[in-house]
């Protein structure tokens, strides 16, 4: 029997504040393990929190990349749990009062557009981390990560396939990019995924029961995960057993998912509004200062490119997918302003460099200045667009000017007129018996005249000009 998957998604976005949400510890990623934390985010009885007022901002700037409405009164509650990369036994997060509430990203799946609602966003600490010495049978704790803001961002049951949920990730993956607020580097755990899903009948009127998949840390995981629950549980479903609320784990290497508890309910956690935490009050004035601060979103580009430049939807959206690509696109047609060649230099050769590995382009060894200046001298004639791609090659190996390399290689094309006509001539002489085949009407043997030219001319000219002297001259 065929049954309907309906998915919801919690993500969890580490925010890129400098210090952590309550206390002044550096929230970078990664350091020696216990590092970089004080008495405030190791749980030191006695200390007290200071709201990181970047944080705040932060998570609001993804609300309203997200179409969220952002609440101008907002309270941070206790989470009562106890696990080991906890020892508060609580975690500060918000309840009743979230910073953001509904809103939605649009996605695209075979061609459509589908609108997921969130049903929220709101901002909470980040706990520490065990390391499991299976060896020497212990488990260590590491505070660094303890005390970093997170979003969690809350979608409403609108996914209905391994596909939706990962282009939801995808775009809001995106959206943060831009926004600035988060790496979303998974590998890192800056970006991690709860997925909730069960199934209905067409003709159900009400969900059925979920289970939640914790923890997910790579699209593929996420697609895999929803797959191998999809088959579980309709298994389960057609010989007539019940679904039971829980919590799952999926081993990546297996491909399966494991009971790891049953699932909570919030009361469970005894939430109370945090004592020591001030409650949020914005004013419009605060609301439209971070507004003010968004840069433009990726659907903004997107049209930008296509209406105003003439791109392709498909190059464009191959530039729009990674914000670094996108501004160092941006970057290079302001200073030579072709923007379909900078864009198919760009989606072609660059990338291609990107994709061998040989450079990342959050650490290109040139400036777009340079790299303008690249193409403007390829579509220029002042080198061929053969040597146009060898420069880009030594510009990655050796960060020099496209100028100096071409100078170097001989790559620089003169186009000294008179020169070519010269040599033109002394070709033509020296083929005399060819020039007369030609001139017989044998006209394919004008390749191989125009073989032998260009071989002399490296340099001296471009192929269109050897090319219409030849011609000239064979009339
Ligand atoms: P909790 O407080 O237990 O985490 P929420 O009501 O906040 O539960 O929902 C968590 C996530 O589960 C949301 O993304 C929501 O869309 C999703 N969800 C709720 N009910 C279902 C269901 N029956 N099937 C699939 N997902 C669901
Ligand atoms: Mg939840
Ligand atoms: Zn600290």
């Amino acid at each position: 029997m065929s049954y309907i998957p309906v998915i919801g998604l919690e993500i969890h976005a580490e925010l890129l504040t400098q210090s952590k949400i309550f206390c002044s510890c550096s929230a970078e990623f990664g350091g020696e393990q216990n590092s970089r934390c004080c008495p405030g985010c190791s749980s030191m009885p006695g200390t007290l929190p200071v709201l990181n007022k970047t944080a705040v901002k932060y998570a609001i700037k993804a609300g309203l990349a997200m179409n969220c409405e952002i609440n101008k009164f907002s309270v941070f509650d206790r989470k009562n749990y106890f696990y080991p990369d906890l020892p508060k036994a609580y975690q500060v997060s918000q309840l009743e009062f979230p910073l953001c509430i509904n809103g939605y990203v649009p996605i695209h799946v075979d061609g459509k557009e589908k609108k997921i609602r969130l049903n929220r966003i709101h901002l909470e600490e980040d706990a520490g981390k065990l390391i499991h010495d299976d060896f020497n049978a212990v488990s260590l704790v590491d505070l660094n990560r303890g005390g970093i803001p997170l979003i969690e961002i809350v979608t409403e049951p609108d996914i209905n396939s391994a596909e939706e949920a990962k282009a939801f990730v995808e775009q809001v993956s995106l959206l943060l990019q831009y926004t600035g607020v988060c790496s979303c580097k998974m590998e890192q755990g800056a970006l991690r995924c709860d997925v909730n899903i069960s199934l209905m009948k067409p003709e159900d009127t009400e969900f059925g029961t979920r289970v939640e998949i914790k923890n997910l840390n790579s699209l593929k995981s996420i697609g895999r995960a929803i797959e191998y629950e999809i088959k579980r549980q309709s298994r389960m479903l057609d010989n007539g057993e019940r679904i039971i609320q829980e919590t799952r784990r999926f081993n990546d290497n297996r491909g399966e998912t494991k009971s790891m508890r049953n699932k909570e309910d919030a009361h469970d956690y005894r939430y109370f509004p945090d004592p020591d935490i001030p409650q949020v009050n914005l004013t419009d004035e605060d609301l439209e200062a971070i507004r003010a601060e968004l840069p433009e979103m990726p659907d903004k580009r997107l049209e930008r490119y296509i209406n105003e430049y003439g791109l392709s939807e498909t190059d464009a959206q191959i530039i729009v997918n990674q914000k670094l690509i996108s501004d160092f696109y941006d970057e290079t047609v302001k200073n030579y302003n072709n923007p379909i060649s900078v864009s198919n230099f760009i989606t072609v050769e660059l990338l291609r460099r990107v994709n061998l590995g040989e450079v990342s382009m959050d650490n290109l060894p040139f400036s777009a200045k340079e790299f303008a200046s690249l193409i403007e001298m390829a579509d220029t004639d002042k080198v061929s667009k053969n040597d146009a791609k060898k420069i880009l090659r030594l510009m990655v190996e050796t960060g020099k000017s496209p100028e100096d390399i071409a100078k170097e290689n001989g790559f620089l094309i003169v186009n000294d007129i008179s020169k070519a006509d010269e040599i033109i001539s002394t070709v033509l002489a020296e083929n005399a018996a060819v020039v007369e085949q030609y001139k017989n009407g044998e006209t394919k043997v004008f390749g191989f005249l125009m073989g032998q030219c260009t071989k002399k001319l490296k340099g001296v000219c471009t192929p269109q000009v050897i090319k219409e002297t030849l011609e000239a001259k064979l009339k």
